[in-house]
């Protein structure tokens, strides 16, 4: 493989922005496939065009002159054996007027219109040129670029780099998906498809070209995953095993209530894992309400037993503090006999609280470590990490997911085993198991190509008893009826959220919104205790706030979206939502299960501000129609596509530039099926292969 060659230290502007798209290597530019395609292949006759069409005409310039009506602008008549066509120029130059000279030979290239006293082109592209100058032999490409790099240095750019790049054969012909073109072919195609070729074909990306490029890249990604699960399966992690009546038999009959049949399973599922010496890497999933946590707190209680630390990270101070609570209330009386703690840690703790805590880490006095990412960061060191389990993981961007990924394994987090009994594991350092949560379900074909890497875990069972939430769907003018309703659940004992949109281009705005809700709503039902939680209250603010509302003695509480995840107060029966059309339907259902906890029946109200587009009205519709998280996320994941439901725009790239999932699935099943003999029997070729493909993109992938 071509190494990229070194550039001069003083890149030229358009070298720059090819270096920042990824276009660095020959192959990167063979790789950077057209958007579309230009026709220049043909000359049409002036004498019939059409309206609207796109096309490349040659004539002479029989007439050229300034006009000043209806605004200034130069004109241009051309006329070839069939008729004329003049061209129109709003801003122009000197250049224009000499190059469009009278007597002047031109091919010209743009959109047809039909004007006042025959066809026009406005701004066409021109260019002079003599008799019989040739014609292009190929359609010409169009390639995604930016604004700093103009299209025709990028189209000489890649046309040398697919000339240079080393584009062999790596896969073995047997391995191939059969009836498909070489990479070769298939990208001289697509980047200089002959003039007969089906301009629909190549661009709606079914030819068998297309076809090849698309299963290359699924290829490649199916190999890298697999590869990255190979490699974890030879690193080690420790055992651990639960002993006869231990730690999660006692937290068992302490709980107030009974596993689920679904919880059972995946319990199991968990300590088979645990027990292995390969680190645990698996997603639990399980639709909001389903009761992951507890299952998150029995596996800290197997690691525990064994004499690890278990560490427990959430998105926010406010999950992660609810957690802490939550944990507290389960273990703390069993970990109290073994002289041990559950530690607190997130960004907010400072000082000497902070030291404490700290140092309850690194000896290994706190067995369980709940916060937020600051439990991963640099200062903070285990004695004996064990087990890390991340809540709603998927709310860590991918970033964040990486390089929590990258602190644990390997890293200083990780700990050799220090009293090595006999057939341990000695040498290596040994790596956490990992397992993260989610309530935002991933449908199988995203599980299947971006998880590869992981093994999954399903609770589709709700703890027994309760009542499904009634969803309703209100113009903002019915307000006042909402408020009523307040004031009816209020009266009965219950609580209420009030959600506020979070309004992206301005936190302040989003602020102004939250707080003239909350002292409209704190004027309509006085004497109420009406509480304001937001993103930028202090934290020790947020807390006093929340456990006001935990405690039962705060009726109503006017939030941001800070409550989306995991906020559990059994008591809430009514959520009402403002600007729900501004939502997302995966946090509208997110939110939602804020309530429908316990065992009173709730009502989720969806507040619009009419008028309301069809899709927003489908979409709302959706939300009252079914609670099914599964079929939410399918549903979301048609309207957004996988990218943006993999957190992947937020980083600025793109996980698949070519494939797409839903519409190219047997190419992806070829892929899956493909992927581990080539490991098994063409090792080379799957490492080139993937190199070729991703180079540097192979970490991110992972996340
Ligand atoms: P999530 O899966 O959304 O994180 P939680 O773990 O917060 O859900 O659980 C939701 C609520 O259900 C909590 O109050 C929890 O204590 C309770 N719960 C969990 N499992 C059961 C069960 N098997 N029976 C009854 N209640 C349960
Ligand atoms: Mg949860």
């Amino acid at each position: 493989m071509a190494e990229p060659s070194a550039l001069p230290k003083d890149k030229s502007a358009p070298q720059k922005a090819m270096d920042k798209m990824g276009l660095r290597r020959d192959v990167d530019l063979a790789l950077h496939l057209p958007l579309r395609y230009e026709d220049e292949t043909r000359l049409a006759p002036m004498g019939s065009l059409l309206h609207g069409q796109t096309a490349q005409c040659e004539g002479v310039v029989v007439e050229a002159r300034v006009e000043l009506r209806p605004r200034r602008q130069f004109m241009a008549r051309l006329r070839d054996d069939s008729g004329e066509l003049v061209l129109r120029f709003l801003h122009f130059f000197p250049s224009h007027q000499k190059t469009l000279a009278l007597g002047a030979r031109l091919r010209v290239r743009g959109e047809v219109r039909g004007g006042f006293f025959g066809h026009e082109m406005v701004h066409p592209v021109f260019k002079a040129v003599g008799d019989d100058a040739p014609l292009a032999v190929s359609l010409t490409p169009v390639y995604p670029t930016s604004a700093a790099l103009p299209q025709a240095y990028l189209r000489k750019a890649v046309a040398s780099g697919l000339q240079r790049a080393p584009l062999q054969e790596l896969i073995p012909p047997q391995l191939v998906k059969p009836g498909l073109p070489s990479l070769r072919d298939a990208l001289q195609e697509l980047h200089h498809p002959p003039p007969h070729a089906s301009l629909a074909a190549l661009e709606d990306r079914s030819s068998p070209a297309w076809q090849r490029l698309k299963w290359e890249e699924l290829l490649a990604q199916q190999l890298s995953q697999l590869m990255a699960r190979r490699a974890r399966a030879r690193r080690r992690a420790p055992v651990l095993q639960a002993q006869p009546s231990g730690l999660p038999e006692r937290l068992l009959a302490a709980l107030p209530f009974e596993l689920t049949a679904a919880q059972r399973r995946v319990v199991e599922e968990v300590a088979q894992d645990l027990a292995r010496a390969e680190p645990m890497h698996r997603l639990l999933q399980g639709d909001v309400g389903s009761g992951k946590t507890v299952v998150a707190a029995l596996a800290a209680a197997v690691a525990i037993d064994a004499g690890w630390q278990c560490a427990l990270m959430a998105p926010t101070e406010i999950l992660a503090e609810q957690h802490f609570r939550k944990l507290v209330g389960w273990l703390q009386p069993l970990l109290k006999a073994r002289g041990q703690t559950v530690a607190w840690l997130t960004g907010s703790i400072k000082g000497k609280a902070r030291k404490a805590m700290l140092e309850a880490t690194a000896d290994g006095c706190a067995a369980l470590v709940v916060g937020t990412q600051a439990v991963i960061q640099g200062t903070v060191q285990f004695a004996r990490l064990g087990l890390a389990l991340i809540d709603e993981q998927h709310r860590f961007g991918v970033a964040q997911r990486l390089a929590l990924r990258k602190k644990l394994e390997g890293s200083s987090a990780a700990v050799a085993e220090p009293h090595p009994g006999p057939g341990a594991v000695t040498d290596a350092t040994l790596e956490p198991h990992l397992l993260m949560m989610t309530a935002t379900p991933i449908p199988r074909t995203l599980a299947m190509s971006y998880y590869a890497d992981l093994s999954v875990s399903t609770i589709d069972e709700l703890p027994p008893g309760r009542t499904p939430i009634v969803t309703k769907v209100f113009a903002d003018n019915r307000r006042d009826a909402v408020i009523e309703h307040i004031r009816e659940e209020v009266g009965r004992a219950r609580q209420v959220y009030w959600v506020c949109p979070l309004i992206e281009e301005s936190e302040a705005l989003d602020l102004q919104n939250a707080t003239e809700t909350h002292a409209q709503l704190s004027q309509a039902l006085p004497g109420l205790m009406v509480g304001l939680l937001h993103g930028r209250m202090p934290p020790a603010e947020k807390a006093a706030v929340m456990s006001l509302f935990s405690a039962g003695q705060m009726p109503l509480l006017v939030a941001t979206t800070v409550i989306e995840v995991g906020v559990d107060v059994p008591n809430a029966s009514l959520m009402v939502i403002e600007h729900a059309e501004r939502f997302g339907l995966a946090q509208l259902h997110q939110l939602r299960g804020r309530v429908g906890r316990g065992t009173v029946a709730s009502v989720c109200v969806l507040l619009y501000t009419p008028p309301l587009s069809d899709t927003g009205k489908a979409r709302l519709r959706a939300m009252a129609e079914t609670q099914d998280g599964f079929e939410i996320s399918r549903r979301d994941l048609e309207i957004r596509g996988p990218g943006e439901f993999m957190g992947a725009r937020q980083s600025g790239d793109t996980l698949l530039r070519f494939a797409d999932l839903q519409e190219d699935a047997p190419l992806l099943q070829h892929a899956r099926a493909v992927a581990p003999r080539l490991l098994d029997e063409h090792d080379g070729a799957a490492q080139a292969h993937v190199q070729r493909w991703l180079a540097n993109r192979v970490e991110f992938l992972k996340a």
